[in-house]
């Protein structure tokens, strides 16, 4: 059985060196008369919640940034806070608990709060964050309701504070070229789009399929990638969606959705065919057709190892860290006193969809959007 981290570890890349000429987007360049690049400036970020994301992606990640730091975490766990002091440099005064987050007001070295806990928790955190001050960076799903995002952004517009979700791929060169080959239509208007993303998952007692904690199954935890892909790929907003669920293990997926697929209309015509699964192994793509020819990715969303082509041939980039250069580009976007392109707007316009996900579902009838 495929453990979720082993499934979208960072697989043996091998990918050559080649950048492509004109790729529109790319990695996130720095401009460097940027004057807070000048100043040297790095942001502290501070980690709230140290389990598997935190620690095998975000913290190593946070060494390869231009503009972030560890400055601070908030863990339940004192054994985690003290290897925090001790094998990260943390200060003493910079590990806080649950209860005592807020008084990360007083704590000037953190600037940004980046919440990694499981999505039931991310509404909560996210206040705390706001009410202490600090820039938020919330890992997706944004939140378990398109009501709590709401609520999120409401915080952080109060407080004064930036809030931007983890959408990695939106930062990713391959993605990014591949948005390029969409927008530009280089092969013509797309007229279709599939995407998937799924695996089987372990331990029937984890958070993730807890409603509470994780607010759905697969279709919040994966399928997301799969429904940010159709919307990104095509720069517009589905207005009718439909789907279908099954669970072929009702003991297990008692509480959440097992696999779901789920087609999305959009205003231009172009049609997404979306799959999401917790119960079988290999859907990790995204492929789109347009009139003269075709172009995607597969594997898409893994951490490293991506492919992607196009009906021109191969498209190759250097492996990037996706959350090095999405904390970078949120570090840049404080600095300089920008919105990020994934706001918090953007987490709650997938939460939306994925309610009416759900609705149509459950209702076996399509969903219009507004
Ligand atoms: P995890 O279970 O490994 O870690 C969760 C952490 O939250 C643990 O340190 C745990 O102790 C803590 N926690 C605090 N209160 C808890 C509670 N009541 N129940 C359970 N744990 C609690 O999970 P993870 O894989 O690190 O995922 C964390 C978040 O990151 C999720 O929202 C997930 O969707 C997101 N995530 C994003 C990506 C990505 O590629 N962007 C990848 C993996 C996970």
């Amino acid at each position: 059985m495929t453990s979720r981290r082993s499934f979208l570890r960072t697989a043996a890349a091998g990918l050559g060196g080649m950048w492509i000429a004109g790729a529109a987007g790319g990695a996130p360049r720095f401009d460097p008369r940027n004057a807070a690049r000048r100043e040297g400036r790095r942001l502290g970020f501070a980690l709230v919640g140290l389990g598997s994301l935190s620690m095998n992606q975000i913290v190593p990640a946070l060494a390869k940034t231009e503009h972030a730091r560890l400055a601070g975490v908030v863990t339940g766990t004192p054994s985690k806070g003290r290897r925090m002091i001790e094998e990260y440099g943390l200060a003493p005064g910079s590990v806080y608990d649950y209860t005592t987050m807020e008084r990360m007001r007083d704590n000037a070295d953190i600037d940004v709060v980046v919440v990694v806990t499981p999505n039931g928790l991310h509404h909560r955190d996210t206040l705390a964050a706001a009410r202490a001050g600090k820039h938020v960076l919330c890992e997706k799903p944004m939140a378990n309701t398109a009501a709590e995002c709401e609520e999120m952004i409401a915080a952080c517009r109060r407080a004064g504070v930036k809030l931007a979700i983890g959408y990695r791929c939106q930062f990713e060169p391959h993605h990014l070229e591949c948005i390029r080959l969409a927008r530009e239509q280089a092969f013509g208007a797309v007229k279709i789009v599939e995407a998937g993303l799924g695996f089987r998952i372990g331990d029937p007692s984890q958070w993730r399929l807890r409603k509470d904690l994780a607010g759905g199954g697969a279709m919040m935890d994966v399928g997301v990638y799969a429904l940010q892909a159709c919307r990104y790929l095509t720069g517009e907003e589905p207005v009718r969606v439909s789907a279908h669920e099954t669970k072929t293990d009702p003991v297990k997926f008692a509480e959440v959705d097992e696999t779901i697929t789920f087609d999305l209309v959009f205003p231009s015509g172009v049609l997404g065919s979306c799959t999401t699964t917790y119960n079988a192994s290999g859907a990790n793509y995204l492929r789109a057709f347009a009139e003269r020819g075709s172009f995607g990715m597969d594997p898409a969303y893994s951490y490293g190892g991506l492919k992607a082509w196009s009906s021109a041939g191969e498209i190759r980039f250097d492996p990037t860290d996706h959350f090095a250069v999405q904390m970078d580009d949120f570090a840049r976007c404080v600095l300089e006193g920008r919105e990020s392109k994934v706001p918090g707007e953007e987490g709650l316009r997938d939460l939306r969809i994925i309610e009416a996900v759900y609705e149509s579902a459950r209702s076996g009838r399509a969903v219009t959007l507004g």
